[in-house]
């Protein structure tokens, strides 16, 4: 039986609130960046917030409503770059795949839990390790620019499946 403590969303909660409250959040970042959530940003974000997996930027660009235009791969590729910059999508460079972001911590975006399997992602807020990598950057004059743990594992609901 998964731990009820566990960091993956449980099946049957309620979606619609983190979507709901990854959009507010995206709005208020923008604005205090004097940035623009234009609509390209937006419908890339929301078919990322759809689930808590992630997403190859082509799955996105076949999702993406063009509304009868052209389908862009620049246009797709602008936009998450923009929304990674922004702290409200998570690049997962090991499997060339992006994810929203699910945390409002002070260290998100540090550690990714990743399914193997289904492709869910959890973010877990772990100040301490970020402080760690931080101190460590600047006890090595080193300038830091980003830094994501990607750890790759089996998610709660694909252990059960498979060891049952
Ligand atoms: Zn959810
Ligand atoms: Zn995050
Ligand atoms: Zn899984």
């Amino acid at each position: 039986m998964a731990g009820q403590s566990s960091l993956f969303p449980s099946s049957h909660h309620d979606h619609g609130r983190c979507i709901a409250a990854g959009l507010a959040r995206a709005e208020k970042v923008c604005r205090g960046q004097q940035e623009r959530l234009t609509d390209n940003r937006r419908q890339v974000l929301e078919l990322l917030l759809a689930e808590h997996r992630l997403a190859g930027a082509y799955e996105i660009l076949e999702r993406f409503d063009w509304k009868g235009r052209k389908p862009a791969p620049a246009q797709i590729y602008r936009a998450l770059a923009f929304l990674e910059t922004m702290g409200l999508v998570h690049r997962i460079a090991s499997r060339n795949a992006y994810v929203a972001c699910s945390s409002q911590g002070e260290g998100h975006g540090t550690v990714l839990l990743v399914c193997e399997e289904c492709g869910i992602v959890a973010e877990p807020s772990v100040d301490s390790l970020s402080r760690t990598v931080q101190e460590l950057a600047a006890e090595s004059d080193f300038e830091l620019r980003a830094h994501v743990l990607e750890v790759m594992g089996r998610c709660p609901v694909c252990v059960e499946v498979t060891d049952a």
